[in-house]
């Protein structure tokens, strides 16, 4: 499903921290809570949590017009549309020894993965293959972020969703270059 196996990793490893915020979250409240009315103290104040512990309540949650968890939705379903602008409340704290904004980075590209039928192929492309590296650490400045999304402007979207790698995507531009 996953364009990559690194991409594959980058996924399995947010769902995993996604899971162990919410325990650790759970574990807190105490007895007495659902997952559900737990999921719908946090998502009625965001801005007070994590954002793994929003994405984790959204994942809690199911849209009560399409069903979906919140978010995830097609678009224009206005409660998923509500939940996507709002998942950016929540807050992002940069782990030890990373470039500013590497946290920021993480949660915007994950929540593009993690809802990639919202997404065209281009934007989706661009964002998934940040994640790996953005995960490791990473956090390409202006430049190498606008060199990418000029390469994959030029790729039609069957082949936005079927490169796997920035460095695919390096190659494949050298070797049509005039
Ligand atoms: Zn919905």
């Amino acid at each position: 499903m996953w364009r990559s196996e690194r991409l594959a990793a980058a996924a399995a490893r947010i769902e995993v921290e996604l899971d162990a915020a919410w325990a650790a979250l759970s574990a807190e409240a105490g007895e007495g809570f659902t997952d559900a009315e737990l999921a719908e103290l946090v998502l009625a104040e965001p801005n007070r949590h994590e954002w793994r512990i929003v994405d984790a309540a959204l994942a809690r949650s199911v849209c009560p017009e399409c069903g979906a968890q919140p978010g995830a939705g097609p678009r224009g379903c206005p409660p998923c549309d509500r939940a996507d602008g709002f998942r950016f409340a929540a807050r992002e704290i940069d782990r030890p020894g990373v470039p500013a904004g590497n946290e920021h980075a993480i949660r915007v590209a994950s929540a593009v993965a993690r809802t990639r039928d919202r997404y065209s192929p281009r934007a989706r492309a661009g964002y998934e293959l940040l994640l790996p590296d953005l995960i490791e650490g990473a956090l390409p400045t202006t430049a190498e972020a606008q060199a990418v999304k000029a390469r994959i402007n030029r790729l039609s979207p069957e082949q936005c969703d079927r490169v796997r790698s920035i460095e695919e995507l390096t190659e494949r531009e050298e070797r049509t270059a005039p």
